[in-house]
């Protein structure tokens, strides 16, 4: 059966650098549902117009448009094994949601490791977040800086600073993941599928904690 592995955890815990990390180890597609917002930004689609209204604000996309955009990108053929999924779902309606798209596919959520760090940590990882304008690649000045300031070692591309990790729109998504989307950590306990791990460690060690409970 294919794999689905929920990365859940706040705006800065490291959940997208991780599922790339996890993606390029296990063979599985990684699906973020903000890259996809932002893909659509840079395209200036529709959906990426009405996307940054919500998303400039530190609010989140409403949960059709979300899941609309999520079951499109589930069938595409990279996920035929499965995919490493981050930043969905965001909350209860959402995770009802994926659990009916799954279940059509003939699966389930495989396991949802929660990675979790302090507010302050948050403020400081997002604070210098440096993200790669073609791929999402993602850099931090202080913690993983790039090796020539301002370009992608990987693709070579511009690295921009996201509008919404400024200290102010971060404040507003640390409330909102409180209020919206931590109910969800018990929605996965209770269905035994939460692994707790400490995302305040080096990035190495946290993909070797993810590893060794995913096994
Ligand atoms: P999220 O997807 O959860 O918002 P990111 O993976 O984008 O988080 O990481 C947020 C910022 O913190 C990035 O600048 C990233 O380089 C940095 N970062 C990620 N994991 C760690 C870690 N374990 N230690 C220090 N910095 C980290
Ligand atoms: P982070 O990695 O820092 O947690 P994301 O890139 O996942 O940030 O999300 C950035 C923004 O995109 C969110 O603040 C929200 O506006 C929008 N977004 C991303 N995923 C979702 C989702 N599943 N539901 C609603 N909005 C979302």
């Amino acid at each position: 059966m294919a794999t689905y592995i929920v990365l859940l955890g706040p705006p800065g815990a490291g959940k997208g650098t991780q599922a790339k990390i996890l993606a390029q180890t296990t063979n599985l597609a990684h699906i973020s549902s903000g890259d996809l917002f932002r893909e659509n930004i840079t395209n200036q689609t529709e959906l990426g117009k009405l996307a940054k209204s919500y998303m400039d604000k530190g609010e989140l996309v409403p949960d059709d448009i979300t899941i609309a955009m999520v079951r499109e990108r589930i069938t595409r053929s990279d996920c035929k094994n499965g995919a490493i999924v981050d930043g969905f779902p965001r909350t209860p309606i959402q995770a009802d949601a994926f659990e009916k798209i799954l279940d059509g596919l003939g699966a389930a959520v495989t396991a949802v490791p929660y990675v979790t760090a302090a507010e302050a940590v948050l403020i400081e990882r997002t604070g210098g977040r440096w993200s790669c304008r073609a791929q999402g690649h993602i850099y931090h000045k202080k913690f993983n800086p790039p090796k020539q300031e301002g370009i992608c070692d990987i693709d070579g591309s511009e690295l921009y600073q996201r509008d919404d990790d400024k200290e102010e729109t971060v404040a507003k998504r640390i409330r909102v993941y409180l209020e919206r989307t931590m109910p969800l950590v018990e929605y996965y306990r209770k269905r035994g599928k939460l692994i707790e791990i400490n995302g305040v460690q080096p990035v190495e060690q946290v993909t070797k904690e993810l590893l060794a409970a995913l096994k």
